[in-house]
């Protein structure tokens, strides 16, 4: 491949000089040449020659190589030409941007290959460090348009950490005028009043070698400022720092938030479990030095579901944060109240002295729930029940002391009582009960149920009309379980819906193997528990006894309580008619110990109210006890329906009975609930009331 030659374009109007100049350029074959003789040609032809380099007469019959360089751009070397004594001119020349210049001389041009080819060298040079420069320019700029166009507020600090440069987020920060802060320390001009040592970042950025972060609020602002101190740039050898202020508010906040929401319960605002279990921990730590009791109050509103139930849930929930503003007005600020779900709340004493204080302040607690709440002009009462856990008497831990709370407050429930301590008593009950409940789930697998019979009498005959199936459990080591001990138990886990069940069926079939035995038919009455009446489909299920055992419905009797159908009257309603409709019979167990509304009364299809036998206890004895008993009477009377009184034990509450007309009665006078095999023989033998009175 032949080398490109160099093009050297000669602008001379003396021809002497321009062809000794041509001849001693031309003597090497790596060159062209081209000559012009005047600006108006050079001109003309520079556009389509392009040359390498250009050798210029200073003085030309149309004008001066100053004007000319003057008025047009060069993109090559010039080199000068100019007579002994031009040389200011030359300069002149030189200043306009001609390269050098050269003194015609037969010297000169003897020499003038290798000038044009030093000059070549030396322009090349000095175009390439004019782009070296550019570049760096270039590059200086676009880093002043992003360190003015970061968000963050950065600064450049030398040792003294005053500041060198800043950014336009640093003057709006400040609101400084433009380059006022250089020269400032950084301190002082832009974290003033806020907690940021720089000097300290500095210190442990040079101890570390690496960035230093801090967090803090710039005060005037109200902004918080992630602030990393950084050596810059790391392999410089003077001392100069960037720092970097990056605003994380948003974000803070936003952690803040989230703190917030996993520590606290979302409609009341009171702290949650967690946080609860939390400063807890640090109460007992903090109790521990300082020999002082912690309390934990767990409280539950007592019939909260009824709220709940009868006006919608926004009404409870409304409720629930009016119970959570008094509990904490009625409690310091150094104590905790949280909301562990639904209508359960706790309140953690710290720091008491006795439990005197606790007591008081437990009932400023109750006193402040029970005064009426209004919600949107309604007025509602409420009361609770409260169960009492002492740091150090009832528990070590946090967890602890909420369950033993716990415990108290069912027993709290269960007495009808406001408050109950835990205690080690207590504890064991419900260990014991945690036991039966295991026992419970055996005793049906394992055959261990089983149904005792007491009699009903009718008081004008004084036969035995009737009979009451009666559960009781064999258990295997404590013996026969009377239902009062595990009946509430069954009710609360669901086992009551099996085990109701398993009832039935039996009381169906004994019903009718009596019957096949040739005794008398009497109706069998059979319990039935608040969960068998909620749920499930109790019409089909009795339904299906009645098929299996061939059992005529009116040789079955439902017993229910008030309770259990005033709690959802309308539902109640329509599966007391559905049963009705079976045909079987249907009465109210322990009336007049609940809540009856006369008026539902009348509409539920019952056909019997058994007084309930804490009246007849009383009625020999307690004339409003006997008041009691003769106004039910008069009731199921005037709604055509039968009274019947339980627990009849003596002679007097008889007597009593049958002077005010009272149909029937049931209780240990005449008999106590007997095994299958004795009831049946008291059938058979057709035993009546009178005789046993008068064998007493
Ligand atoms: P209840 O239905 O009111 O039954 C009457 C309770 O009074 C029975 O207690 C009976 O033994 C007792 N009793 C009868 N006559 C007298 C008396 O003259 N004096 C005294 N002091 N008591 C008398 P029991 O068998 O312990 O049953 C207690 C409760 O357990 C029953 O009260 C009933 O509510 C429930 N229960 C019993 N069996 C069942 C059942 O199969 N299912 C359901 N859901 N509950 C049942
Ligand atoms: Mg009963
Ligand atoms: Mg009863």
């Amino acid at each position: 491949m032949s080398q490109r030659k160099t093009r050297i374009l000669i602008v001379e109007d003396e021809p002497a000089h321009a062809q000794v100049l041509q001849r001693n350029l031309l003597a090497s074959d790596t060159v062209t040449v081209e000559l012009v003789i005047s600006i108006a040609q050079y001109v003309e032809a520079i556009s389509v020659l392009s040359p390498d380099i250009v050798l210029l007469d200073l003085n030309l019959p149309d004008g001066s190589a100053i004007e000319l360089l003057n008025n047009v751009e060069i993109e090559w070397p010039v080199l000068i030409m100019t007579a002994q004594g031009n040389e200011e001119l030359a300069v002149a020349a030189l200043k306009a941007g001609a390269l050098d210049y050269i003194v015609k001389s037969p010297e000169s041009f003897a020499a003038i290959p290798r000038i044009v080819e030093r000059s070549l060298r030396e322009w090349n040079i000095l175009q390439e460090r004019q782009q070296a420069e550019e570049q760096a320019e270039g590059a200086r700029r676009e880093w002043e348009t992003t360190f003015n166009a970061m968000s963050d507020v950065v600064t450049i600090h030398d040792r003294q950490m005053r500041i060198v440069r800043a950014n336009k987020a640093a003057y709006q920060l400040t609101c400084a005028l433009p380059g006022t802060l250089i020269g400032e320390r950084c301190c002082e001009a832009l974290w003033t009043e806020s907690a940021v040592c720089v000097e300290c970042s500095r210190a442990k950025a040079i101890r570390n070698g690496t960035p230093y972060s801090e967090t803090v609020t710039h005060r005037r602002s109200g902004k918080v400022f992630e602030i990393t101190t950084t050596p810059f740039p790391a392999d410089s050898e003077e001392d100069y720092y960037i720092q970097i202020a990056k605003d994380v508010t948003t974000r803070i906040e936003y952690e803040k938030q989230l703190q917030h929401q996993a520590t606290h319960d979302h409609l009341t605002g009171l702290a949650n479990r967690m946080m609860l279990e939390d400063r807890l921990g640090q109460a007992i730590k903090q109790a521990q030095r300082s020999n002082r009791l912690v309390a934990i109050l767990l409280l539950d509103l007592d019939r909260f579901k009824n709220v709940n139930d009868g006006y919608g849930h926004a009404t409870g929930d409304e409720l629930l944060c009016l119970v959570a503003a008094r509990l904490k007005l009625a409690v310091r600020q150094t104590d905790t109240v949280a909301r562990l779900g639904g209508d359960e709340f706790v309140v953690m004493l710290t720091n008491v002295a006795d439990l005197e204080t606790v007591q008081t302040i437990t009932a400023a607690i109750l006193k402040s729930l029970a005064k009426p709440y209004q919600i949107r002009g309604r007025n509602f009462n409420l009361t609770a029940s409260v169960g009492g856990s002492i740091y150090p008497h009832d528990g070590s831990e946090g967890p602890n002391l909420i369950r033993n709370a716990d415990i108290a407050m069912y027993q709290s429930k269960k007495q009808g009582n406001h408050f109950s301590y835990y205690s080690e008593a207590m504890n064991r009950h419900v260990v014991a009960s945690l036991e039966m409940e295991n026992d419970l789930h055996q005793a049906l697998a394992f055959d261990e149920l089983c149904l005792h019979y007491q009699p009903k009498v009718d008081l004008t005959t004084g036969r035995i009309a009737g009979c009451e199936a009666l559960l009781r459990w064999n258990h295997p080591r404590q013996g026969m379980v009377s239902p009062g001990m595990f009946i509430p138990l069954a009710e609360q886990t669901g086992l009551i819906v099996p085990i109701g069940a398993w009832v039935l069926k039996e009381a169906c079939r004994q019903s009718v193997a009596w019957q096949a035995q040739g005794l008398p038919p009497i109706p069998m009455a059979v319990n039935l528990s608040a969960r068998q009446f909620r749920q499930g489909d109790l019409a089909a299920t009795v339904r299906t006894e009645l098929q299996r055992h061939r059992l005529d419905p009116g040789m079955l009797e439902l017993e229910l309580t008030e309770s259990m159908i005033m709690e959802h009257a309308d539902r109640a309603s329509s599966i007391l008619h559905e049963l009705k409709h079976l045909g079987v019979s249907l009465s109210l167990d322990d009336f007049g110990t609940g809540y009856s509304s006369l008026n539902y009364l009348r509409r539920f299809p019952v056909d019997c109210l058994k007084i309930d036998q804490s009246f007849i206890c009383d009625v020999t004895t307690d004339p409003s006890g006997a008041s009691v008993v003769t106004s039910i009477i008069d009731i199921a009377h005037n709604l055509q329906l039968t009274a019947i009184a339980e627990g009849v034990e003596t002679r007097d509450q008889l007597d009593f009975l049958v002077a005010n007309q009272c149909d029937a009665m049931q209780g240990y006078l005449f008999s106590k609930p007997l095994p299958a095999a004795q009831f049946s023989q008291l059938l058979r033998e057709g035993v009546c009331l009178n005789d046993l009175l008068y064998v007493t």
